[in-house]
């Protein structure tokens, strides 16, 4: 067995024998992992990135149970590519700092962190309690650094700006309309857009020349409050990249999806860049995709 399946297998056994909540039982077993009552046997070399992917595997398990459309765990062949171009964005830095508005089970966040190689610091938001309780003993086993906040993200967040947002953007309506009036983004009739509201609340927490990297709707400018949002985003940040994911990973065009790379505008930054408009090819296709990375990083040289 590999790592990953003997990590699986260990979390697996103890939270698949009980009525319990499974994600209750797996964050019960990864306790006791943590202080060394119970162990799975691994090699030596074992990774950051093998733990992570084992313990993926019990929480997609777990996730049947927990399922929510806007919850689900970002995939790992997203999750990948975001980290490949987040290494490539903080490559030249000593430290980075990173913010996570949406945590989840903190799948995106890890995978990001585990393949950053300068020392990285992170800060983490979730309104679910169960996952960020999910999330903070996972950090805790790969020995990333993140604090975590459980609130609603679009109330006052008392963290310093940051290096990197990163975000899978929840969609859909948000329904306090009272909080919404604390955002630009908030519509003069009806409700906002959540994910609109994550945007503005994001760049909040950026540091001046510092990016945010989100996981939108490919339709996100086509909606009926997206001249409001275009004339936003036109005066607070800079539209660096718009990169849409393969349709093959999504169920219907409705629910396809797309990065969005800004950058926080400062002083220096008095040229506008070019804007990144792609596609990824597809990602069984390796040619194709060592060809669509190469073009990432000539891209993210420019920044
Ligand atoms: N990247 C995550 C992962 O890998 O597990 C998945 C993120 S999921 C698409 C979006 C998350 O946003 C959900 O976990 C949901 O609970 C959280 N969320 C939704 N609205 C929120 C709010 N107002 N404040 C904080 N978190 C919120």
């Amino acid at each position: 067995m590999t790592n990953t399946e003997k990590i699986f297998s260990f979390i697996d056994s103890y939270a698949g024998t009980s009525e319990e909540l499974y994600l209750e039982k797996v964050i019960e077993v990864c306790r006791a992992w943590i202080e060394g009552e119970k162990q799975p046997e691994l090699s030596e070399s074992v990774t950051k990135e093998e733990i992570r992917r084992g313990i993926q595997l019990a929480i997609l398990k777990g996730m049947k149970q927990h399922a929510q459309p806007n919850h689900q765990m970002t995939p790992d062949s997203i999750g990948l590519l975001m980290g490949h171009i987040a290494t490539k964005l903080t490559e030249n830095r000593t430290s980075t700092t990173i913010l996570d508005p949406t945590v989840g089970t903190g799948n995106l966040l890890y995978t990001i962190m585990n393949g950053i190689d300068t020392e990285v610091q992170a800060f983490a938001v979730e309104i679910d309690d169960v996952l960020v309780r999910l999330a903070a003993v996972i950090a805790e086993i790969l020995e990333q650094e993140v604090t975590f906040l459980v609130q609603d993200t679009l109330r006052p967040l008392f963290i310093d700006p940051v290096d990197l947002v990163v975000s899978d953007l929840p969609v859909g309506y948000y329904p306090d309309d009272e909080n919404g009036l604390n955002y630009e983004l908030m519509p003069p009739e009806g409700h906002a857009y959540a994910h609109h509201l994550f945007i503005e609340q994001s760049l909040r927490h950026t540091k001046t020349g510092g990016y945010a990297m989100f996981m939108i709707p490919s339709n996100l400018f086509e909606s009926e409050q997206a001249a409001q949002l275009h004339a936003f985003l036109k005066e607070n940040a800079i539209i660096r990249a718009v990169i849409q994911l393969p349709s093959s990973l999504f169920q219907s065009k409705v629910h396809e999806k797309s990065l969005l790379i800004l950058q926080k505008p400062s002083e220096e930054l008095k040229t506008r860049p070019e804007v990144l408009l792609a596609k990824v090819p597809d990602m069984k296709n390796k040619q194709a995709m060592a060809r669509f990375l190469q073009d990432v990083d000539e891209w993210a040289k420019q920044g």
